[in-house]
């Protein structure tokens, strides 16, 4: 570096800096020009446009968001100010089985494909074509995508309750394979859901393996999250296993008051599997669920808040109990003529999440929901800091994170 002043855009002066994990912070000048970091240590003797001083405060790069529902909402809204507010500057969308690609709806959007937006923008037959309005756009955020599972049925067959044929499967493949040759970064389950449930463990298998080739990744929201979890975690591992894939539990949980304490027990067959196999898991600092409002998951014990519904808007951001109690019915009964629906499930034990969250293993992923009207905290609040940002007039955002933690 010259000893002349030389002018800047940004000066970011006197922050901690973790440069490895491990490594002890160092305190250093940070300087940046157009979007790139330019000079890093002493920098005293740059001139900036920005000067911020951040001393006593540590300096991170962005975050990367590992779970999200966003691969529409980075269209419709390119600021994502839920994101970048938190820090965070790339997503990781397509997951739970549903992506916004490779998928033309020619018919009313299935559960739950509906939480990532409305029919009409689903036109994306080619990852292609999505990344094309993706550079459009020009988010302020990245993004890469995961190819859904349920979107692959919901494109080829007409059946869903039931395992694909032959022909389904091949054109499963078919469409999985190009989306992986346009950039893909891997293939998303929702086995939890009605619209995957009939899969067969040979379609689920035949899908992952067309993944292998492309150093993709399988990440699956388990069959279930409540007492048979570990059987649920065990098939996930066999499918990852047999495709040779690197695999991410999504956000893991034990849902369901009979569950609640079993994360020691969770984590123990995780790390058993670890010893052989590449896995890791993603999770959310809330100690509730949310997602479309699923009558298996309707019990008396569980408190569920519902945050949108269609025959019935009125009634949003009730809880299902009270609302059960005003029609004079049970909870699953109120359920029934509610959906299609949104709720939030007080489904966790605080003590599980903050041992899933701890663990070494897991990733931060916010699951959030944007297109809910009353989403669940975790769309805005999963990652937490101090920001400074600025919402220029054409929407885009200028932003910096600086924490103390
Ligand atoms: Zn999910």
């Amino acid at each position: 570096m010259q000893s002349t002043s030389l002018y800047v855009d940004t000066l970011i002066q006197s922050a901690t800096v973790y440069f490895e994990s491990d490594s002890e912070a160092q305190v250093v000048d940070v300087a940046i020009s157009k979007d790139r970091i330019v000079a890093l240590g002493n920098c005293s003797h740059l001139q900036a446009q920005q000067c911020i001083d951040a001393t006593g405060l540590v300096l991170a790069p962005g975050f990367i968001d590992v779970h999200t529902h966003d691969d529409l909402e980075v269209l419709r809204g390119p600021h994502m100010l839920s994101k970048v507010s938190q820090g965070v500057t790339t997503v990781i969308a397509g997951n739970c089985g549903i992506s916004a690609v490779p998928y033309c709806a020619d018919q009313a959007l299935l559960d739950p494909i509906n939480l990532l937006g409305e029919q009409s923008e689903f036109v994306y037959r080619e990852l292609q074509d999505y990344q094309h309005a993706f550079s459009n756009a020009a988010p302020s955020v990245n993004l890469a995508m995961l190819v859904g599972h349920t979107t692959l049925r919901a494109q080829v067959m007409r059946d869903l309750s039931q395992a694909a044929n032959a022909q389904e499967l091949e054109q499963m493949k078919s469409l999985l394979h190009q989306a992986m040759a346009q950039g893909a970064i891997g293939f998303s389950t929702g086995l939890a859901y009605y619209n995957a449930k009939g899969a067969s463990q040979a379609e689920v298998h035949a899908l992952a393996q067309v993944v292998t080739p492309f150093d993709g990744i399988y990440t699956t929201h388990l069959r279930t999250e409540f007492q048979g979890v570990i059987r649920a975690m065990d098939e996930a591992f066999a499918t990852a296993e047999h495709a040779k894939l690197p695999l991410v539990i999504s956000h893991i949980k034990c849902a369901g008051r009979e569950n609640w304490g079993r994360a020691p027990e969770v984590l123990a067959h995780f790390e058993q599997h670890r010893q052989t196999h590449l896995v890791s898991c993603d999770c959310y600092p809330y100690a509730a669920s949310s997602s479309t409002l699923d009558l298996n998951q309707v019990t008396e014990e569980t408190d569920i808040f519902i945050t949108w519904s269609e025959p019935h808007p009125e009634l949003a951001q009730q809880s299902l109990a009270d609302i059960a109690t005003q029609w004079q019915v049970s909870q699953r009964e109120a359920a029934k003529r509610l959906q299609p629906a949104g709720a939030v499930y007080h489904c966790m034990l605080e003590d599980d999440v903050q041992r899933f969250l701890s663990y070494e293993h897991s990733m931060v992923g916010s699951d959030g929901l944007p297109c809910d009207p009353h989403p669940h905290p975790r769309l805005w609040g999963h990652f937490h800091g101090c920001l400074d940002i600025t919402v220029e007039n054409n929407n885009r955002c200028r932003w910096h994170w600086l924490s103390t933690k």
